[in-house]
């Protein structure tokens, strides 16, 4: 098995700290890997985003309210909750939301004591 040299100076990193990443060689191919979990990307962008999962940073944040997030997929898949893409109506109010255990939620706190949708 080929031994990977580590290759820190190489890389003028972004966030990431030298105890947070490894920068291996394997087969003249760079290859980022977390030092948390170990598991390797072949971009450092990849690497960092991935990261984010171990320190809780959050990056993102959703401009109607707040609401954080550390991808920025994570990001778009909440915004359709602003964007209109509600396909579940309250039967008591029309209140619409976007998921149904938002529906649930919303039926259990607002409306205890009407009949619950199935
Ligand atoms: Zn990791
Ligand atoms: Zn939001
Ligand atoms: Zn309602």
């Amino acid at each position: 098995m080929q031994r990977p040299d580590r290759d820190l100076n190489a890389f003028p990193f972004i966030g990431l700290s030298a105890t947070q990443l490894e920068v291996t060689k394997l087969n003249g191919e760079r290859r980022f890997v977390c030092t948390y979990c170990g598991k390797g990307f072949s971009s450092a962008r990849g690497l960092e985003t991935h990261i984010r999962v171990h320190t809780g940073e959050r990056p993102f944040s959703c401009a109607q309210c707040g609401k954080r997030f550390t991808q920025s997929g994570h990001l778009k898949t909440h915004q359709s909750v602003h964007t209109g893409n509600r396909p579940f109506g309250c039967l008591h109010c029309g209140k619409r939301f976007a998921g149904k255990q938002n529906l649930r939620i919303h039926q259990q706190k607002h409306h205890p004591n009407e009949p619950q949708a199935p």
